[in-house]
């Protein structure tokens, strides 16, 4: 009886493997550096060893896994598995991923992009639990999404869908990591945060940063910013709710665009609670019109780092059941 499905989230830094029961039990997990200076035979390699390792200690014969699914760095084409390249993954040029490990594992596998299955984990089994429609923004170094509509991802004809962070919110704004100017992930991610945190320094603003950062901003993190606004910095504190200001806005197009029932953040930030929650939710409100801004929640994610393997395994679940257009 196959009634087993393994899910893998490759990252830039670890590869989180788990095997998860079909209905949504997680029976074994592992995490282990990706080694990707190492190049992509190695880190494909190293997933195959994490699946014989996480197979192994939940005591499932491999004869039970119905399917493995990985969620990997973009850009890539879910439907032939291929990942294009991956800043996070030196060397990784038009690597047939899905056919590479499903020859190393015998097994059927299922590409995906990593943002995209980590709002079908919390879909499944995190804050999104019970919706229908529902959007997920990880906010990290960048700023990633997934979307739920119907209760399906949504993944676009090339699978590049719900790119949330790189929605335009200025016309002539900070520079993105993408190569654009005035995206969402300038302002709303980590890096964002840390920038905003800077330019006000550099207007000279009185600040516990200073200290925290030995007097060297370029090692500020959110991190420090955070600790800083907890101990009654009021200008770490402004840092943080324009942060929350910035996401808001994001989050009101989301709004506007999908009525969705529920819009759920992931991410270290999220920490920072009613901090970054109330000004999301105060902006999203104002900016949105009034019926499906009422209408959703803004809530934190479930099921932090668990989120990327289980909705690997869920959309290996579904793909594998022919579930998937
Ligand atoms: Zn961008």
């Amino acid at each position: 009886m196959s009634d087993v499905v393994v899910g893998i989230d490759l990252g830039g830094t670890n590869v989180k493997t788990a095997a998860v029961s079909a209905d949504g039990r997680l029976l074994g997990k592992d995490s282990r550096p990706t080694r990707s200076e190492e190049g992509p035979e190695a880190v494909m390699e190293n997933m195959a060893g994490a699946v014989a390792a996480v197979l192994e200690s939940a005591g499932v014969d491999r004869s039970r896994v119905q399917a493995v699914g990985i969620g990997a760095p973009g850009p890539m084409n879910w439907q032939t598995g291929i990942v294009y390249s991956s800043p996070n993954l030196p060397g990784w040029r038009d690597v047939p991923l899905a056919e590479a490990m499903s020859d190393r594992l015998g097994l059927a596998v299922y590409v995906d992009n990593d943002a995209n299955v980590a709002c079908y984990g919390e879909y499944w089994l995190g804050a999104g639990q019970g919706v229908d429609t529902m959007c997920l923004l990880t906010l990290g170094t960048g700023v990633g999404g997934g979307i739920v509509v119907f209760g399906k991802l949504l993944r676009g004809i090339d699978g590049t869908a719900a790119e949330i962070g790189h929605l335009k919110v200025m016309r002539e704004g900070r520079t993105c990591g993408c190569g654009a100017t005035g995206c969402l992930e300038a302002y709303a991610s980590v890096t964002g945060m840390v920038r905003t945190a800077k330019e006000g320094i550099e207007e000279g603003r009185e600040t516990l940063l200073t200290t925290l950062s030995g007097g060297d901003f370029d090692r500020l993190t959110g991190k420090m910013i955070s600790d800083a606004a907890r101990q009654g910095d009021t200008f770490a504190q402004w840092v943080e709710r324009e942060t929350g200001i910035w996401i808001g806005i994001g989050v009101s197009s989301l709004i506007n665009l999908l009525n969705p029932e529920r819009v759920v953040l992931s991410g270290g930030m999220i920490a920072a609670g009613e901090a970054l929650f109330g000004p999301v939710r105060e902006t999203a409100k104002a900016m949105a019109f009034d019926v499906p801004a009422r209408r959703c929640e803004i809530v934190p994610a479930g099921l932090n780092e668990d989120a990327g393997v289980l909705g690997a395994a869920a959309c290996a679940m579904d793909r594998h059941a022919g579930n998937v257009r």
